[in-house]
C-alpha cells in the first residue's frame, strides 16, 4: 500500500529533449519536492555522478532489485533498463512531497495505473526531430550508434504524446522552464480519490 498525501509529476520525452536541463533549473525554486533518481544498467556518461544522476548498478544488480520487487516500475530503455526505486517513493509521498520523475512512455503507463490520480503527466520535446539531433550531437555524450538508436526511439515515442496531460516545447529553455513551474504548482493541486470523498463528507456537514 503506498501513503499518498503528495503528489506526482511525471516528465517524459525523447532522450536530449531537454529534461535534465528544465529540472535543474527549477528543482530549487518549486520547493517540497523529490527528484526520484532512478537505477539503470546503462554506463555512465562523463560528467555524471553517481547517486545524483542515476544509481549505476550491473544487469545482474539490477535483475536482484526487481526479484525482490523494489521497483515502483522498470522498463528496457535502448537495450539498458532503468527502474524507480520505490521506498523513497513512499516516503516523500508520506511527508506531502510533489514527487518528480524523468522516465520514459512505459514507465508513464505503470506510474498512471498505480498512482493515477495524484499523477500529472508532461511530455517535452524539442521544436523538431532535426532539432533533437542536434541537441544530442551538441551534448557531445553519445556515440552515433547511440544518437541513430535515441532518434529511431524519439519517433517512436512522440507518437504517444496523446497519453501525457501536457505537451512542452522546449524550444527557449527560460520560457520553458517558466511553463514547466507553472505545470508543478498546479501538479500538487490534484487531489487523491480519499481525500476528495473525505472533503465532499466534510463541507456537506458544516
Ligand atoms: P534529456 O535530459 O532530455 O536527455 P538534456 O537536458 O541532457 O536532455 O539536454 C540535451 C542537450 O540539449 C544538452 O546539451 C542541453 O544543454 C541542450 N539543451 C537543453 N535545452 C535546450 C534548449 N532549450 N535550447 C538549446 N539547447 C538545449
Ligand atoms: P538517458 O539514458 O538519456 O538518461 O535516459 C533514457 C530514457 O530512459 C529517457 O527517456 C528517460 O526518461 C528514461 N528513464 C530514465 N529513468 C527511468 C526509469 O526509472 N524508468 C523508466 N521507465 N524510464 C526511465
Amino acid at each position: 500500500m503506498i501513503v499518498k498525501r503528495g503528489a506526482v509529476l511525471v516528465l517524459s520525452g525523447p532522450s536530449g529533449a531537454g529534461k535534465s536541463s528544465l529540472i535543474n533549473k527549477i528543482i530549487d525554486e518549486i520547493g517540497d519536492c523529490y527528484f526520484s533518481i532512478s537505477t539503470t544498467t546503462r554506463p555512465m556518461r562523463p560528467g555524471e555522478r553517481e547517486g545524483v544522476d542515476y544509481h549505476f548498478v550491473s544487469e545482474e544488480e539490477f535483475k536482484k532489485g526487481i526479484e525482490r520487487d523494489e521497483f515502483l516500475e522498470y522498463a528496457l530503455v535502448h537495450g539498458n533498463y532503468y527502474g524507480t526505486s520505490l521506498k523513497p517513493v513512499k516516503e516523500a509521498l508520506a511527508q506531502g512531497k510533489l514527487v518528480i520523475f524523468d522516465i520514459d512512455v512505459q514507465g508513464n503507463v505503470s506510474v498512471n495505473s498505480r498512482l493515477g490520480d495524484i499523477t500529472t503527466s508532461v511530455f517535452i520535446v524539442p521544436p523538431s526531430l532535426s532539432e533533437l539531433e542536434r541537441r544530442l550531437r551538441a551534448r557531445g555524450t553519445d556515440s552515433e550508434e547511440v544518437i541513430q538508436q535515441r532518434i529511431e526511439n524519439a519517433k517512436k515515442e512522440i507518437q504517444r504524446v496523446s497519453e501525457y496531460d501536457f505537451l512542452l516545447i522546449n524550444d527557449d529553455l527560460d520560457t520553458a522552464a517558466e511553463q514547466l513551474k507553472l505545470i508543478a504548482k498546479v501538479a500538487r493541486m490534484k487531489l487523491p480519490t480519499e481525500e476528495i470523498n473525505e472533503f465532499i463528507q466534510k463541507w456537506e456537514n458544516i
